[in-house]
């Protein structure tokens, strides 16, 4: 059986390092009694409360990219599916660092899978600590391409133990992308321009974005999944389902110069995936055709609210429709950029919350561990677990989840954890009210999936590798609601 105080010791100095880290600023005694309590509610602190600038004069923005594209034989997605035989184009990190509002605070978009736990508080602590600041003042958000690393340092170590398990990041490699992360960002801060200006618009993509979770019986039970590809004539002929159609812009400028636009969209971003050849994808290369006609602009995407969204009503999965819905993506993108009309800026502000949500019950370390260590079990019904069983343990150490809000003028930048559903974007943009928020997802991943509570007892894929309590759904609006006001 496992022990959980042994491994609690034997992972406490890593844990306990990081935790000082993020809680030295955020965390107050109401943290400290829920987590020492049996009941405890699964929301626990809200940090120090935003910096709102008042000397918007000192404003200060600089980009920054570097490649974070796997070697050959890197696992992709965890090691279930392929390793990395070639690349069709190249994986990267893209942020900024915004300066003249308290503490420097760094947006970074990653064109990975996931980076889950540990392995998403290093990226945040590395980043800070290249620009100056705390990794409460940092975002870091995957695009969640597949044939991308879906980065776990702990479900890592836990599958290295096995000793006949594929890696699921190789750790080097991870290392050197936090010192290519380190280096250019360091090398950015030389570059800082005034931000006086900002722009936002939306508008509404046509025939990417669908509902997986359309096929059900009379209860309400998910039937049948339509996944990023669907081949299947009839789920694709089921409605598009519940969606959030816009494609947001928001963009930094300095005057009349346009410094960084952040575009923002949700759905799974794959065309294709599983034949060992990276790519940003789709969304990638629309991102990549408005980077190259704009060059002195940088050029972020984020993946919204995806959990239950993806291309399969529109994508057979077929190579030409990488192309396709890259077009369809890129074309409501550069009409956002066409249509804005900067405004001085009058406001900036940072919030963060923290949550610790509660596991899903139905899942037992004891019998996740005996999975993983079990031979006759595939590769997949092993690594899978891992980052099960790297959940729990990130839980039982107290580590929390860290959501984040930039707030320019009007506008909203949140940034939200893991495999997130479309319900809570759409929450969190009527709890917006009429003023304009672009939400991105696949923060920390350490929960999987996170379905809206309803959604449970109608089970599907997503349930089934749902990491938390049904609770979250409540942690989770109480968290935006709070984050956002
Ligand atoms: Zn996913």
């Amino acid at each position: 059986m496992l022990n959980w105080e042994s491994r609690q010791t034997s992972i406490r100095p890593a844990w306990f390092n990081l935790m000082n880290q993020l809680t030295r600023r955020n965390f107050n005694r109401s943290f400290l009694a829920a987590g020492g309590s049996a009941a405890a509610f699964a929301l626990l602190a809200q940090s120090a409360r935003a910096d709102q600038s008042t000397d918007l004069g000192k404003l200060r923005l600089t980009s920054f990219r570097f490649n974070v594209t796997p070697p050959v034989g890197h696992s992709l997605c965890g090691g279930w599916i392929k390793p990395v035989v070639a690349t069709d184009d190249d994986l990267e990190a893209i942020g900024f660092v915004l300066q003249g509002c308290g503490d420097p605070i760094v947006i970074c978009a990653v064109d990975w899978t996931g980076l889950l736990n540990s392995a998403h508080v290093r990226w945040r602590q590395s980043l800070a600590q290249a620009a100056g600041t705390t990794p409460d003042r940092v975002a870091v958000q995957c695009v969640h391409q597949h044939n991308a690393p879906f980065a776990c340092l702990d479900a890592q170590a836990i599958v290295a133990a096995e000793g006949d398990l594929p890696e699921i990041v190789n750790v080097a490699f991870f290392e050197e992308c936090l010192d290519r992360a380190k280096a250019a960002v360091t090398q950015s801060l030389n570059h800082f321009r005034p931000v006086t200006h900002v722009a936002w618009h939306q508008t509404k993509v046509q025939q990417v974005a669908s509902n997986r979770r359309v096929s059900r019986d009379e209860s309400g039970k998910v039937l049948a999944m339509r996944g990023s590809s669907c081949r299947d004539e009839t789920l694709r002929a089921l409605p598009e389902g519940l969606i959030d159609p816009w494609a947001k812009s928001i963009a930094f400028y300095d005057g009349e110069k346009r410094l960084a636009a952040c575009h923002y969209y949700a759905t799974h971003p794959m065309s294709y995936y599983g034949d060992g050849r990276v790519s940003s994808d789709f969304v990638g290369l629309a991102r990549k055709r408005l980077q190259a006609n704009e060059p002195d602009t940088c050029h972020l995407y984020f993946t919204g609210c995806a959990g239950n969204i993806t291309a399969g009503k529109y994508n057979n999965g077929s190579p030409e429709m990488r192309q396709v819905l890259a077009d369809r993506i890129h074309a409501p993108l550069l009409n956002n950029l066409q249509q804005m009309r900067p405004v001085a800026v009058d406001r900036v502000a940072w919030s963060t919350v923290d949550v610790l949500p509660l596991p899903n019950s139905a899942l037992s370390a004891e019998a996740i561990q005996r999975q993983i260590s079990d031979p006759s079990q595939s590769v997949v019904n092993r690594n899978r677990p891992a980052y099960q069983l790297a959940w729990l343990k990130r839980l039982q150490s107290g580590l929390p989840i860290t959501i984040s809000h930039l707030r320019i003028n009007g506008a909203g930048m949140l940034h939200l954890p893991a495999e997130s559903f479309i319900e809570y974007q759409l929450a969190a943009q009527e709890m917006f009210g009429g003023e304009f928020l672009a939400t991105a997802a696949y923060g920390d991943g350490g929960s999987w999936y996170i379905p809206v509570a309803s959604e449970y007892p109608n089970g599907g894929y997503e349930v089934s590798v749902a990491f938390s309590d049904p609770q979250i759904d409540k942690t989770l609006r109480e968290a935006i609601k709070r984050v956002t006001a």
